[in-house]
């Protein structure tokens, strides 16, 4: 995505406000927008930590604590908002934890989503369905991101990296976020990102702030965007967007590394937006951290990627919602068989990029109404990149982790990390049973999943009645 990810970029559509606005002060003033199946619940609160017991200790059927590293009969102990430890099933239980019993559940790590656009909102009742042209003003735009946390929180998913908002609305959500004022996934955001300028018409006269050219010019726009508190630099290297399947190199490696510099003498990671892969050897070379979408990867950039320890984050299932959706969101009908065509390729890079040993991480691109199915990529990893469940979850789980930097406290179920796990009804042989999720905890708060994603329709069994 680049064009609704640019805030004030002027779209190819013009925008008619008072239809828009009409139709959605139809649907009642700025409140969240209606769930589309399920009853709304309000979250659990969390847990009071200091009343005894002080800790709780949950006994699953098992705990995947990491891929591959499985505790049949485990028991994992939350401590406020940490993991006090994972027990074996005949350990001894702390003296002091109330327990829960889950006896025919699994618990999997927080997932991860490296790739979203939680504030890209769009409501398929606004105007008779119809796409707005131009994206909803900050204000109108919170409640609608707002519910796109929610559902991704109850995919399973504690942790995205929000690769591109409008009004760096991302970083006053992720601050709501964490202030316990919404429920959501913990958010590391780029705020508006980097783009040069020039791509989309009218964009001059709209004056963008994050359309730069030059080192000078990037490296100041990722200083202004470290300022504003962006816990991740995001660069449009290559065009490419929605039905525009093109990607065209925007930025010369002297303009990526001044981006890397700036962000990695603040110990902040670099995501690429590069369509092709054309731009891949400049990306790599100048030691961004991740390469977003990249169609075609040649055999020496998956080759450089391995060594340097760039990840590839190929967003496949994004196209796929795009090819699904192309009438409701207003995409050209033609554009379908260019979607199947980068599809098929951007699958094919991935299965060389596993071959080659390139560490590959999920991020589902999710917007407008893709919230709560950000886990697709993973069915595509494993019906179509030919990964085991459990290689697929470690791409939104210990790959995720350590390509975003934060595998000190996340993306395992480990002794002192943030109490982040998902529960899940099935053992996870199939992927399919990812998207059972029947109960989610954040930072050992108990979210109250209202809609399982796998329709599994379920009682939470963490959240008393
Ligand atoms: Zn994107």
């Amino acid at each position: 995505m680049i064009s609704r990810e640019r805030p004030n970029a002027r779209r190819r559509r013009t925008w008619v406000a008072g239809a828009a606005l009409v139709t959605l002060a139809s649907c009642g003033p700025a409140g969240p927008p209606p769930r589309p199946q399920a009853t709304m619940q309000t979250s659990a609160p969390p847990r009071p930590q200091t009343s005894a017991p002080t800790a709780t200790a949950y006994r699953f059927a098992r705990v995947i604590v990491a891929p591959g590293e499985v505790i049949e009969g485990g028991v994992i102990v939350v401590d406020g908002a940490t993991i006090r430890g994972v027990l074996a099933a005949d350990a001894p239980l702390p003296g002091d934890a109330a327990i829960v019993e889950l006896g025919r559940y699994t618990a999997i790590p927080g997932l991860i989503d490296a790739h979203t656009h939680l504030t890209f909102c769009w409501d398929p009742r606004w105007d008779g369905g119809k796409m707005p042209d131009e994206p909803l003003p900050p204000a109108e735009a919170m409640p609608f991101a707002e519910a796109n946390a929610r559902r991704t929180l109850e995919a399973g998913i504690t942790t995205v990296r929000d690769l591109g908002a409008l009004h760096q609305l991302d970083l006053a959500l992720a601050a709501r976020i964490d202030a316990g004022e919404v429920v959501g996934p913990r958010i590391l955001g780029a705020g508006e990102g980097i783009w040069p300028p020039g791509l989309v018409p009218g964009e001059a006269e709209d004056g963008p702030s994050g359309a730069v050219r030059g080192p000078e010019e990037v490296a100041a726009a990722a200083r202004d965007r470290l300022a504003d508190g962006a816990r991740v630099i995001k660069l449009w290297a290559s065009t490419g967007t929605d039905d525009d399947l093109s990607g065209q190199p925007l930025y010369s490696y002297e303009e990526i590394k001044a981006a890397v510099d700036v962000a990695h003498a603040h110990g902040v990671k670099v995501a690429v937006h590069d369509y092709l892969g054309e731009v891949a050897d400049d990306i790599i070379r100048a030691g961004a951290d991740t390469i977003e979408h990249a169609r075609e990867l040649s055999d020496a950039s998956l080759a450089a990627m391995r060594e340097r320890g760039v990840a590839y984050v190929p967003t496949i299932w994004h196209n796929v919602y795009y090819r699904d959706n192309i009438e409701r969101l207003g995409l050209d009908p033609a554009a379908a068989a260019g979607f199947d065509a980068f599809i098929d390729a951007n699958v094919a890079t991935a299965r060389r990029a596993k071959a080659a040993g390139v560490t590959i991480v999920m991020g589902s691109d999710a917007v407008f109404t893709g919230f709560g199915d950000n886990t697709r990529e993973l069915d595509v990893f494993v019906e179509r990149v030919g990964m085991t469940p459990m290689e697929a979850l470690a791409t939104a789980t210990t790959d995720a982790a350590r390509a975003l930097g934060i595998d000190d406290r996340l993306g395992a179920i480990r002794p002192g990390y943030e109490a982040d796990f998902v529960v899940i009804d099935g053992d996870l042989a199939s992927i399919e049973d990812i998207h059972r999720v029947v109960s989610v905890v954040k930072r050992g708060a108990v979210i109250d999943v209202a809609a399982p994603a796998g329709g599994s329709g379920m009682l939470n069994p963490l959240v008393s009645p």
